[in-house]
């Protein structure tokens, strides 16, 4: 089948369902259109085409795109159309992806349920009356509905994997630094890492690899070859360390999901894995670390909104008064929430107190980790501690939805790379994830243990 073809299909598809699960923002027809035909010249004309000439894809809505709209799922940015290209989706136009459409995302990437669009609520293509997780939900459900192949999201403390774990497909955040975050709107700079979802293992390795990259223009990118990772999609894990962490089968965790994940553990070795249990004992101050240091980021980085340079302008008086007229009107409860955290925590008074000790905190999981890889070259344990919840479950107590992330949360503290992969359902047919994560630019042995599983 010619681009165009493909993308029609995709196209049909998105009018077919997106009306129930909304996982777009906006859909860019034309612009996928145009570009599925230039692909199809370049096929005519016996010219090179790109890996991933023709496919379908979804990017997440933090994702500046020349010309094209970008909200980040925010009123603030309602009329915003970014005058330059994000590396990543730049990356993606070289090597003939075709865009489909902006996903829906929690407002500025601040969220577990996607509920906190400014727009509207993306639902679970599983179950419609339940959420797709979040930020990046719009991402993970446009690819579990098959509205596209693939799809970009964004992850500060989980926003790829615990998504991808409640749509039962696959994502993967990579090394802090392994994807340039140019063009990335900013949540919380030290953490914010762009990554892949896809239906399976390889797609995801394939997408991985069209994106990251070194890149001058991101002062945290790492300089490093990039190997082709379809290379590690290996059917056995011998010779292959893989350490279970203890401490996230705790308390609070759904037993469907425990028993889930440790059956999957289990055919872990079946594939010739050896299992050890590993203690990180720290992990679990990961959660109130991360409400300190990403408020803290936010606060800062969202300063800029300030209705001169960006998006919407509520006319005063004052120049004082436009700016609290336009952030008022602008930024939703969940974001005025994290900057007023974020403020108080940086504040002279309480910075000794809660951002520097935070730092520490920080630390002391790094060396957890860094202990365990020691030992063994994969971590295991549930992405999410629950399946997909029902749409409004959660909303009005914001500590309940923080606790979605309880494990994906330290993978961001300490820069590592993450990936949930889907292994089983629940009693009502909602997928279950399993998280690996890996040392520092692993990449490599999470696709191995993952598509060995798959
Ligand atoms: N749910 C977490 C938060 O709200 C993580 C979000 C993310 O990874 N972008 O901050």
């Amino acid at each position: 089948r010619s681009a165009v073809e493909i993308t029609i299909e995709a196209l049909e598809r998105i009018n077919a369902v997106d009306s129930k699960v909304k996982s777009f923002l906006q859909v860019t027809a034309d612009h996928a259109l145009e570009t599925a035909k230039k692909v199809d010249e370049k096929i005519a004309k016996n010219e090179e085409i790109g890996l991933l000439a023709g496919i379908p894809i979804g990017i997440k809505d933090n994702l500046c795109t020349t010309g094209i709209k970008t909200t980040c799922g925010s009123k603030i940015l309602a009329n915003f159309v970014p005058p330059y290209e994000s590396t990543v989706t730049q990356k993606l136009k070289d090597a003939g992806a075709v865009m489909v459409g902006k996903t829906n995302l929690d407002e500025f990437a601040m969220g577990s349920s996607t509920e906190n669009s400014g727009y509207h609520v993306t639902a679970n293509p599983w179950d419609l009356s339940r959420v797709p997780g979040g930020s990046s939900g719009g991402s993970a459900a446009a690819v579990a509905a098959s509205e596209c192949v693939v799809a970009l999201g964004s992850d500060t403390g989980g926003s790829i994997r615990q998504p991808a774990s409640l749509c039962g497909v696959v994502g993967l955040k990579p090394t802090y630094g392994l994807v340039s975050r140019f063009g990335l709107v900013a949540y919380a700079s030290s953490l914010d890492q762009i990554g892949p979802f896809a239906r399976n293992v390889e797609d995801a390795a394939i997408l991985l690899g069209a994106i990251a990259g070194y890149d001058s223009k991101d002062s945290t990118s790492i300089n490093t070859p990039i190997p082709d990772y379809t290379q590690f999609l290996k059917p056995s894990l011998d010779g292959l360390t893989i350490g279970v962490i203890e401490e996230t089968f705790g308390e609070g965790l759904d037993p469907v999901v425990s028993k889930t994940v440790k059956a999957a553990i289990d055919h872990l070795k079946t594939l010739g894995a050896k299992v050890v249990n590993v203690s990180c004992p720290r992990f679990r101050y990961g959660l109130p670390a991360y409400y300190i240091i990403a408020p803290s980021e936010a606060s800062s980085n969202l300063a800029r909104y300030d209705a001169v340079k960006y998006g919407i302008r509520e006319e005063a008086d004052t120049l004082i008064d436009m700016y609290t007229k336009t952030r008022a009107v602008g930024f939703g409860n969940e974001v005025k929430r994290r900057i007023m955290i974020g403020t108080y925590t940086l504040s002279a008074g309480y910075y000794d107190a809660y951002y520097l000790k935070a730092q520490k905190v920080r630390t002391l999981i790094k060396q957890d980790f860094d202990a365990g890889f020691e030992k063994v070259d994969v971590l295991v344990c549930p992405t999410s501690p629950t399946t997909a919840f029902k749409a409004g479950e959660k909303t009005s107590d914001p500590l309940s939805m923080y606790l979605s992330d309880l494990t994906t949360i330290p993978v961001n503290l300490a820069g590592l790379p993450g990936m949930s992969i889907p292994c089983g359902f629940d009693d009502n047919n909602l997928p279950i994830g399993l998280q690996l994560i890996g040392n520092v630019l692993e990449e490599g042995k999470l696709f191995q243990v993952a598509y060995a599983y798959e």
